[in-house]
């Protein structure tokens, strides 16, 4: 379990997702970009660097 750095929104990550794995917070529509795991840890991206990153953001639904 880990927190939106922007809106404070808790988020499940699965664990299937590895660092580098891009979420879009359900709440306030950021970009996070998963950087560390066990403990969960998540940086804001722009808009830009999430679409310069190959591939579209997975969905956090
Ligand atoms: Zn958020």
């Amino acid at each position: 379990m880990t927190h939106c750095p922007k809106c404070k929104q808790k988020l499940k990550l699965p664990i299937t997702m590895l660092v580098g794995s891009i979420v879009v917070c359900p709440q306030c529509g950021s970009h996070l970009r998963i950087v560390g795991r066990d403990p969960d840890r998540m940086e804001i991206l722009t808009e830009e660097q999430s679409l310069n990153k190959n591939g579209y953001p997975e969905s956090y639904a």
